[in-house]
């Protein structure tokens, strides 16, 4: 069986001629976060935001568990 190949080798100029408008473009869907100002993309969460919701969740999650740490460590005295 016989498969389609190329009559002639294509020279680095044509490959490079070729693959000069292949780069890559750039990105314009950067906006400015509403809450802290920092620049983010369009219809994602703030990484700084996300940082700290995320770290003063934590925080609170750890708080209630030693809480109710204490609370069955009092039950049990
Ligand atoms: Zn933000």
């Amino acid at each position: 069986m016989l498969h389609a190949v190329p009559k002639s080798k294509i020279s680095h100029s044509r490959k490079a001629m070729r693959s000069a408008n292949k780069g890559l473009k750039d990105r314009v869907d950067f906006v400015h976060c509403p809450a802290c100002g920092k620049p983010k993309l369009a219809h994602h969460i703030c990484a700084h935001c996300y940082s700290f919701i995320s770290r003063t969740q934590k925080q609170e999650a750890r708080l209630e568990q030693n809480q109710s740490a204490k609370q069955e460590q009092g039950q049990q005295e």
